[in-house]
């Protein structure tokens, strides 16, 4: 699918769901994209990036940054706190928050540098033992922890379990975010983001669907 069909995808979602226009964020996940993969998109004038691995976000975004303006860089992957400077340094946003060590190192970090990334706390709403992201029985007493530590907490992320329903797991992170007052919703990939929409995603995170299948085995 290009890029365009996608864009065109997400305004008809929003308005279907009588969302305004724009209101959706579309997150092209370029991790293990070939270079000229990633080059064709932005030259189509898409500047909103996601990657899942900070050494691999560094190893080709600050080329790209020299080449173009205003990109706008989302970690979507788990992050180790010993990568948080870097994550932080390179990223505008960081989608996987997901404990209390994290949170703290991120402040300490904030601190020191005079700036901290737009913040998501990730949410593992199918409670998958190999999964990252706070139980939702946990989710608001993480929040407030966050809270507590100045960190800019946007909203919620989460990565349904491939084998069930997803809607169920954007209707439960919706419900977190709305009691906690937070507007953020991330979630929604190639294959459901439509659904994603209906159900108050902010952000979508659409890899496959715009670069076509990853070339690359995620390792
Ligand atoms: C890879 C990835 C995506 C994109 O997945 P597609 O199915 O290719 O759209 C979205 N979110 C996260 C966290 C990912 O790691």
């Amino acid at each position: 699918m290009s890029l365009q069909e996608i864009t065109s995808r997400i305004a008809n979602a929003e308005a279907r769901s009588d969302r305004p226009a724009g209101s959706v964020k579309l997150i092209a996940v370029s991790k293990v994209q070939p270079n000229e993969r990633v080059q064709a998109v932005l030259e189509q004038g898409h500047r909103c990036f996601g990657e899942n691995r900070v050494q691999e976000a560094a190893s080709k975004w600050p080329a790209f940054k020299e080449q173009f303006d205003a990109v706008d860089l989302h970690l979507i992957g788990p992050l180790q706190t010993n990568k948080a400077r870097q994550a932080m340094e390179l990223c505008n946003a960081i989608h996987s928050v997901d404990r209390p060590k994290l949170a703290k190192t991120l402040a300490r970090l904030a601190q020191e540098l005079g700036h901290c990334p737009d913040l998501f706390i990730q949410v593992n709403t199918g409670e998958e033992a190999q999964k990252a992201g706070v139980l939702p029985a946990d989710a608001d007493g993480f929040i407030a922890e966050c809270r507590s530590l100045d960190l800019p907490v946007r909203g919620l992320m989460c990565i349904p379990p491939v084998d069930e329903e997803p809607t169920l797991h954007f209707a439960l992170l919706a419900k977190i975010a709305a009691r906690n007052g937070l507007e953020g919703l991330s979630m929604g990939m190639s294959g459901d983001f439509e659904q994603a929409i209906a159900l108050g995603a902010t952000h979508v995170r659409i890899g496959s669907a715009i670069f076509g299948e990853r070339v690359k085995p995620l390792g």
